[in-house]
């Protein structure tokens, strides 16, 4: 079996929220949602509850995983034979709960419903946002070892996969050859659907890899990895022929807007002032409308997770948030341009963990 953290670090994640309940104005907490169900408690099955209270902790699953979550969970595990939620209930009044925190963000209006629906007289159900992504967002050196080994990943499979590109070449073909690569070399699977975008296509930020050929000009690279449950995120551009002084000035101008942000990160910083330092220099090169996306999203157990780099959603940044850095432009009839790696918060600053060269490779 992979252990790859200790069993004690679920144990001391679950203390920091069952420590937590009383200001959260909660007498225990329901996870129900896959990534943080594995946060608290190392179960990676994909059907199961956790009901965290001030002393206890028990893991609910079904008879699938009755052996995986012995051997996953180190908290009590309580296999249900008929019916799950109905024994969640039975151990809430078992334990005399009040009070159940659950993530209104994160639990199904049907399995919301049906608790609800049964509980006994003087026992309410309590919404609890965001708190468990929110210890998440900052990472132990444990979890940084696997974003960064997963981050290296990714670009090894990177590196394998365009030493085979080739004009010509279909966008399916290449993000095939990117999977492939990445599962050889340890990933679990894409941490999302890899994106291989040509020509104008690129100028489609979240574009699907399609039967075209890569037949002339950009090529936007967006592909990220899971490795022992930790994603990892970058964009590279490659330029099929000779790239034209506008792609050349444009591409220089969004390296220079990621480099800004990237000098910008460091704790105490809000997230707002990191999309700032990206977007005021796209705005010296006229460019600032055409970057239509936000800066940067934390990854983790999820590819997407707090905090976001973006306008409007301020965080405060800390040491030991991962986090990417990714501005772009995207012009319609030409093209985009976006260049992404994937940064630590540090004491004083930031480390880089994509060690992939941000040239533009020209093919
Ligand atoms: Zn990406
Ligand atoms: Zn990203």
């Amino acid at each position: 079996m992979p252990v790859n953290q200790p069993a004690n670090q679920f144990d001391a994640r679950r203390r920091i929220v069952s420590a937590g309940l009383a200001d959260h104005k909660v007498d225990s907490l329901i996870v129900s949602f896959g990534p943080n169900l594995r946060y608290l408690s190392g179960f990676t099955g994909s059907n199961g509850t956790l009901l965290v209270t001030q002393d206890d902790a028990i893991l609910f699953t079904d008879p699938r995983y009755d052996i995986q979550a012995r051997q996953e969970v180190c908290c009590q595990v309580k296999i249900s034979r008929n019916h799950l939620a109905k024994d969640v209930l039975a151990a809430m009044a078992r334990l005399k709960l009040k009070r159940v925190g659950f993530e209104p963000a994160r639990m199904t209006c049907e399995y919301h419903e049906f608790l609800k629906d049964k509980l006994k007289m003087g026992v309410s159900l309590e919404p609890v946002k965001g708190w468990i992504e929110e210890i998440r967002s900052v990472k132990s050196p444990e979890e940084l070892a696997l974003i960064r080994q997963s981050v290296e990943t990714n670009s090894l499979a990177f590196d394998q996969a365009v030493k085979r590109a080739r004009p010509g070449m279909k966008e399916q073909d290449l993000a095939a050859e990117i999977e492939y690569r990445m599962r050889r070399l340890g990933a679990e699977k894409p941490s999302f659907e890899t994106i291989v975008a040509g020509g104008v296509r690129s100028a489609l930020p979240h574009a699907q890899p399609t039967a075209a050929r890569l037949d002339g000009g950009l090529v936007v690279v967006d592909m990220g990895a899971v490795q022992d449950g930790y994603c990892s995120d970058m964009t590279r551009m490659l330029h099929i022929g000779r790239p034209s002084p506008k792609t050349k000035a444009t591409y220089r101008a969004v390296i220079e807007a990621q480099l800004a942000a990237i000098d910008a990160v460091r704790p105490g910083v809000s997230s707002i002032q990191v999309d700032r330092a990206a977007r005021d220099v796209l705005k010296s090169h006229g460019l600032d409308k055409a970057f239509v996306h936000s800066t940067g999203h934390g990854l983790g157990l999820e590819i997407h997770e707090p905090p976001r780099i973006a306008r409007h959603d301020k965080v405060k940044l800390a040491a030991g948030m991962a986090i990417t850095i990714e501005p772009g432009v995207y012009l319609e009839g030409f093209g985009g341009i976006r260049i992404e790696d994937t940064v630590v918060v540090t004491a004083n600053g930031c480390e880089i963990l994509t060690p992939t060269s941000k040239e533009l490779r020209v093919i």
